[in-house]
């Protein structure tokens, strides 16, 4: 239902990835929601921090406040709006990938989530939620462990590529791998991404409420497009790779 994201460095970011993702999603409530979530990634964890909880924003906060999560480099948020399983705390977004090392949330529904599912369960994966984002969560964690396989170290931008050219329906995607936690990456199909551009720090929103605290600076993510975000550099790319050259930029103009 609502995305928040952030990329800053070692420098900038300590407590900000979460305080962003809190905001943000606090900033998107009006939109409805039954659970809410965060992952954050930095340098030398052995698997993403994530924590999630049903019901109100504030229960994630109280949560966090009784046992504070590790600092961190970029985080991702989500309210959920269920559609696949029951508002729960399992249920809740970010979903992992088999070794914890990997973390998403999705907006939409993943049309083709149950044949997916199937052919993970038939190679071994185990799911402990019922829903389709969880599908795509261990999808990727196993498209990571084959790119370190073929190239010897990890690609998430490639990697949500791949995830992306596999799912069928409707998605807005955002990732977050410790292995690589100066990034965040991100994707599209028939349900909005937007980027805030900020000064040594970059923002995603599935719309600008998301982010508009920080920065007005927005960049609009395209239909079937891809994005890697880092705390000074944003690349937008086809889902097969090849770089947008021009995306469009824009100005946010209210408050
Ligand atoms: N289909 C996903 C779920 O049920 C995402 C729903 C949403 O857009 O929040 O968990």
């Amino acid at each position: 239902c609502g995305i928040v994201g952030y990329a800053g460095n070692v420098a900038t970011a300590c407590g900000k990835p979460l305080e962003v993702c809190l905001q943000g999603l606090g900033r998107l409530e009006y939109r409805g929601y039954d659970s809410a979530g965060v992952a954050l990634s930095a340098p030398g964890m052995e698997k993403v921090a994530v924590r999630k909880k049903a019901g109100r924003l504030a229960n994630l906060v109280e949560d966090i406040k009784r046992k504070p999560m590790p600092l961190a480099t970029v985080g991702i948020g989500h309210t959920r709006w269920a559609t696949n399983g029951e508002p729960s705390d399992v249920n809740a977004h970010p979903h992992t990938s088999r070794d914890g090392k990997v973390a998403i949330i999705h907006n939409g529904i993943i049309e083709n989530a149950s044949q997916l599912r199937l052919d993970l369960q038939a190679e071994g994966y185990r799911f402990s939620s019922s829903t389709d984002t969880e599908v795509a969560a261990k999808l990727l964690g196993k498209i990571v462990d084959a790119i370190i396989a073929e190239d010897g170290k990890p690609d998430l931008f490639k990697a949500v590529r791949r995830l992306a050219r596999m799912l069928e329906g409707a998605f807005t995607i955002l990732a977050t791998d410790c292995r690589q936690p100066d990034i965040v990456v991100g994707a599209r199909h028939d349900s909005p991404l937007v980027v805030g551009l900020g000064d040594g720090e970059n923002f995603l929103g599935s719309d600008v409420a998301a982010f508009v605290a920080y920065t007005k600076r927005a960049l609009e993510v395209d239909q079937d497009q891809a994005v890697c975000v880092s705390a000074d550099k944003v690349t937008v790319t086809d889902f097969f790779g090849n770089v947008v050259d021009d995306p469009k930029t824009y100005t946010v103009d209210w408050d």
